[in-house]
């Protein structure tokens, strides 16, 4: 029996309840995020140069993390569930 390339995801806080290669790289309270009405999302900026984003629709399914859609970082999201925006 042979064992591949065994890597064990070490230096990555925040990894309690998502194993695999989730990278939560920060936690964001949501007042600091940016609404933005048109997309109905939040979003906050990523060391990438791009920005963090979560809709209104992930949030209400209980969805908490933000994606970068340029790189592999997330950031969980921390909010009230009833103060969400109600449109
Ligand atoms: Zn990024």
């Amino acid at each position: 029996m042979q064992y591949w390339n065994i890597r064990s995801p070490k230096g990555q806080p925040g990894q309690d309840n998502n194993p695999g290669m989730t990278s939560v790289y920060d936690e964001v309270e949501i007042e600091d995020m940016e609404w933005d009405a048109d997309a109905r999302a939040f979003f906050f900026p990523c060391p990438c140069g791009d920005r963090f984003c979560i809709s209104l629709d992930e949030l209400r399914d209980g969805e908490e993390l933000a994606r970068c859609p340029s790189c592999s970082l997330m950031v969980r999201v921390v909010y009230d569930p009833e103060s969400l925006p109600v449109q």
